[in-house]
């Protein structure tokens, strides 16, 4: 069985304490509430991830994750963070690729396959973005965007890198808008990116990949998401901002 992860993604919300606050509710929630065995991985602003990590710690449901790291390793990049700082406090998880990391800071499959590389060379599992505009839908070209996302910016890997990877299928035009993709539509998708995972490497790791599904996911239309064959979970922008929804959506998993 591959492992059904729920991960939020804070963005740029909350300042020190309100993120403080928040995780501790759902640490709390998370303890006395959840009974299955899915991961639940919270990623915040870089200022909380060390505050965070020691908060869960002990908490073995909980992880703490970055929402992007520099493809560098170190050196005169000023304003930047490293994926050594990020796993140097403790969290295990970077989101890569985001929508909007490309849209508004210009980020490519290629630069996107560089930050991969550096950020498991750091022990940091991506949970690596992929998804397609309402234009290139409209257009029939879903499938090619999604096809050439994977191939420029993971297909590089080798196995081993592969099965440490998350990937989350975010259609643009279901982020932040409240418009979600259907569960037939997500389900096309995520069955699809499954073959192409298997065609490139083997039907074993294929069928190991957690492939999550992120936009305008809430705790009501989360169940029918879940239940498709092929979606493991989701990738949770607004709801993971009220620990009441985010866990409930952690909870379609008990
Ligand atoms: C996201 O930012 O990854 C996301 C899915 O956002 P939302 O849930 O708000 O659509």
């Amino acid at each position: 069985m591959r492992k059904k992860i729920v991960a939020g993604n804070w963005k740029m919300n909350l300042d020190y304490k309100e993120g403080l606050s928040l995780f501790s509710e759902v640490v709390n929630m998370v303890n006395d509430e959840v009974t299955g065995n899915q991961q639940v991985v919270v990623c915040s602003p870089f200022i909380h991830l060390h505050s965070l990590v020691q908060l869960g710690k002990g908490v073995a449901k909980i992880a703490v994750g970055a929402q992007n790291a520099h493809q560098a390793e170190s050196g005169a990049y000023t304003g930047e963070i490293s994926a050594k700082m990020i796993r140097s406090v403790g969290a295990g998880y970077v989101i890569l690729g985001h929508s909007e990391r490309r849209q508004y800071f210009g980020e490519t499959n290629e630069l996107l396959a560089k930050k991969t590389d550096t950020a498991l060379a750091n022990d940091l599992k991506p949970i690596f973005c992929i998804g397609e505009t309402l234009q290139e839908r409209g257009l029939g070209k879903h499938f090619d965007v999604i096809k050439s996302q994977l191939a420029e910016g993971v297909f590089h890997l080798n196995e081993t890198q592969f099965n440490k990877l998350v990937i989350a299928y975010e259609p643009v035009w279901a982020i932040g808008t409240g418009v979600t993709a259907s569960s037939a539509q997500a389900q096309e998708i995520h069955h699809f990116i499954r073959k192409e995972i298997a065609a490139k490497y083997s039907q074993a790791i294929a069928d190991a990949t957690t492939i999550l599904y992120g936009g305008s996911c809430n705790p009501t239309n989360a169940p029918e998401l879940f239940a498709q064959h092929d979606i493991d979970g989701g990738l949770i922008g607004g709801a993971s901002l009220k620990s009441r929804d985010f866990v409930d959506i952690v909870k379609v998993f008990n």
